[in-house]
């Protein structure tokens, strides 16, 4: 089975998401969709949670659902689900719960046959809001307890602690949905994990400001952690070290351009 993560950069408006059922159909049905909150909302979210104000929120899943020619039914039952919380790490996780919400409506109308599953049930961590950190054990223990019917549509980033009776939403850090990409990865045992971007794949410079910078068609899980550790955003470093260990291929492929070979890491 393969895992095939799509960042907010190319589900940035309905265009993009309405080029999705094309590019899943070249993948059997033995796959997990990882996906990030549609383009720059992580960051409307940031600025909501510091002016408590969900306007400009509301208005980007408006209009991409309006876009997408969801239900009016749907369009407002999704919107109920969207509110304003105290807790930094809740308020972000808005982004991806109602971005893949709204992906799976849009899915189902294309008779895309899936089962969206709630990462927060799956991934684990310590109490640390919106940076906390995986607790594999737990982790582990509860995936195992679970069946899972793919193909999946999940979220990146976010996660849950628990303890007793208290449950809360936590987040991996921002940019943290390329590392649950690995975490589903690793869980799931799967041949690769493809990580679909808005970049050809990983560059020896930033090629936006060095023309001659080089693309790698292949790097070890060493070079690319060096790289991404000195600051290419390619790919957050966190992802690298579960695929390492499972030896687990990372591909990265241009969403927009897919006979680009992309950078494959192994
Ligand atoms: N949506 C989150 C962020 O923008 C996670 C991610 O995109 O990887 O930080
Ligand atoms: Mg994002």
């Amino acid at each position: 089975m393969k895992v095939l993560k799509f960042g907010g950069g190319c589900l940035k408006d309905a265009a993009a998401i309405r080029k999705l059922p094309g590019i899943i159909k070249n993948f059997d049905e033995n796959i997990i969709m990882v996906v990030s909150a549609f383009g720059k909302l992580t960051n409307f979210l940031e600025e909501a949670y510091d002016t408590k104000n969900m306007l400009l929120v509301n208005d980007y899943f408006i209009s991409i659902m309006t876009n997408l020619s969801l239900p009016k039914l749907i369009i407002n039952e999704i919107l109920s689900q969207v509110k304003y919380s105290n807790s930094k790490a809740e308020l972000l996780s808005t982004g991806e719960l109602i971005s893949s919400k709204i992906l799976s409506c849009y899915l189902q109308k294309e008779n895309f046959k899936h089962t969206l599953l709630n990462a927060t049930h799956i991934i684990k961590t310590n109490s640390n809001g919106v940076n906390s950190s995986v607790n594999w054990e737990e982790t582990k223990s509860g995936f195992q307890k679970k069946s899972h019917v793919l193909p999946l549509l999940t979220q990146g980033f976010i996660a849950s602690y628990s303890n007793n009776d208290n449950f809360e939403i936590t987040c991996l850090g921002r940019e943290g949905s390329d590392y649950s990409a690995a975490i589903f990865g690793k869980l799931f045992n799967a041949d690769q994990v493809v990580l679909f971007k808005d970049v050809d794949g990983i560059y020896s410079e930033d090629p936006k400001k060095n023309a001659s910078a080089k693309l790698f068609s292949t790097l070890t899980y060493d070079e690319a952690f060096n790289l991404s550790n000195k600051g290419n955003t390619v790919i957050h470093p966190k992802t690298i070290e579960p695929l390492k260990e499972k030896e687990i291929p990372i591909l990265i492929k241009n969403f927009n351009n897919l006979n680009i070979k992309g950078t494959l890491i192994s």
